[in-house]
Parts: structure tokens; sequence; C-alpha cells
């Protein structure tokens, strides 16, 4: 099956992140080693990375005087940042990898051509999906949604930085969240739900697509129906 694996910037920082801390170098070895895992176990596998360890978009223009599409556009790159200093990891662990990018920047990667991506796929190759949907005010939830729809996966895993499902609430913060194992988008819609952006799971669901929630940490077992929470597309 193809799997497309979202993983949030702040995955790659570890869970007791420092606030200069953009890399976890243990944090990044295990992601690879648990990604490489579940590609022996039979599966395609393409990742989308997003760059919240560096910055996100609308944080920017809290801090800086410039506009939001130019913030959007900072992201964007450090969505490309973050795919390069993956590529490298899993190519060091023998992994073939191709980070393609939806800005076009040969020198350093490929452009986003979904043939070519999904040639890649079947040739065994994991394919990083960098700089989300190369337009602003969109976020890299959105990008894994319509990536995981146009390379026809089966799944959408969104991995998440010491959360190991859908909560009620965040129960990093709120000590009355409950786990729910199975929703429906409709459901996360109509609650707002934090699994992901609300456009994403609008998305998803208009289009028929799994998704799962689970922990950075379990990424191995991401398939294991005791693992994580399943959003329904209806
Ligand atoms: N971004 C964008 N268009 C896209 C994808 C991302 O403008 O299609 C920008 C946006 O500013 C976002 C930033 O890139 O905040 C980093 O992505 P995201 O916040 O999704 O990263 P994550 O929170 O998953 O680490």
């Amino acid at each position: 099956m193809k799997i497309l694996i979202k993983l949030s910037g702040e995955s790659l920082s570890g869970s007791n992140r420092e606030p200069s801390r953009e890399y976890d170098e243990p944090t990044l070895s295990n992601i690879v080693e648990q990604i490489r895992s579940l590609q022996q176990s039979g599966h395609q596998i393409a990742l989308v990375v997003g760059g919240g360890n560096l910055f996100r978009g609308h944080q920017l223009t809290g801090k800086l005087s410039i506009e939001r599409p130019t913030a959007d556009y900072i992201g964007m790159l450090a969505t490309v940042q973050n795919a390069l200093v993956l590529r490298d990891y899993f190519e060091s662990k023998g992994v073939e990898t191709r980070v393609s990018s939806a800005i076009s920047m040969p020198q350093i990667c490929e452009g986003y051509i979904p043939k070519r991506t999904l040639r890649h796929m079947n040739k065994g190759r994991v394919v990083i999906f960098a700089a989300g949907l190369g337009v602003p005010y969109f976020t890299t939830d959105s990008s894994a949604v319509q990536r995981a729809l146009e390379m026809k996966a089966g799944i959408l895993i969104m991995a998440k930085n010491g959360v190991n499902g859908l909560y009620t609430g965040d129960p990093r913060i709120d000590s009355g969240a409950t786990f729910i194992k199975e929703t429906t988008a409709s459901e996360v819609l109509e609650k707002n739900l934090k699994a992901a952006d609300q456009s994403a799971v609008a998305l998803a669901k208009e289009h028929g697509l799994l998704i799962k929630i689970i922990a950075v940490s379990d990424i191995a077992q991401a398939l294991d129906i005791n693992i994580g929470s399943v959003i329904k597309p209806e």
C-alpha cells in the first residue's frame, strides 16, 4: 500500500524541545529507522514535512513587519530545509530518497512532477514532498491531504510530537482531555477537534481519504489497529 506520512517540523526537534533547538539527532535517526521498518514491511512511503521547528508564516508576521505571503514563503523554505535534512538521514541509512519541491530550486532538489514521484515510489524510493503546495495561506496539513490524494495513498498518517492520537483537547495542557479511538471527519469539523487543519480534514472527507493520528514514536506500527486514532472520511 502507498502510505503518506505527515511529519510536523516540531517532530524533528524531539519531545524535550529547548527554545533554540531545531533538530534532535537521536529523534531524526529514530524517525528514519521507523519509516524504513514500515517500508520493509512492504509499503511505498512518501512524506510531507512541515516547517514549524523553524518558521510558521502566521508566527513570523507577529514578529516582523512583513506581509503574510512573504512569511508563508519563508515557512515553505523552512520545509525544504527540513526535507534536505531528512533526505541525508535516510540516505546515510541506505534508503534511497528524493526531495520533491512545489517550488522549483533545481540546484538542490527536484520540482514536483506527480508521475515522476510515482515512479520513485514504485522503485522503492522514499519521496519527501517539500514547500507545501507552493502557495501562501496554506499549511502542510492541506499539502499532505492533497499529495496523498494525488499519489492515491491508501492512508494518511499524521505523526504527532508527544501525542499518541486524537483527544478531545490538548492532553499536554488539558488533563481532562480524553482519547478518541475512532471518529469521522464530520465530527472532527463539527467539534473543532485539533487533529489537523480544518481545510485539510474537509478535503480528506470530500475525497474519501482515511486519516490516522499517531505518535511520531509509533511510526513503525502505524497500521496496527491498537495504535493511534482513526478519522474516517464520513
Ligand atoms: N506554508 C504555506 N503553504 C503551504 C504549506 C506551508 O504557506 O502549502 C507555510 C505556512 O506559513 C506554514 C509554514 O509554511 O506555517 C510551515 O508549515 P506548517 O506550519 O504546516 O508546518 P508544521 O506545523 O507542520 O511543522
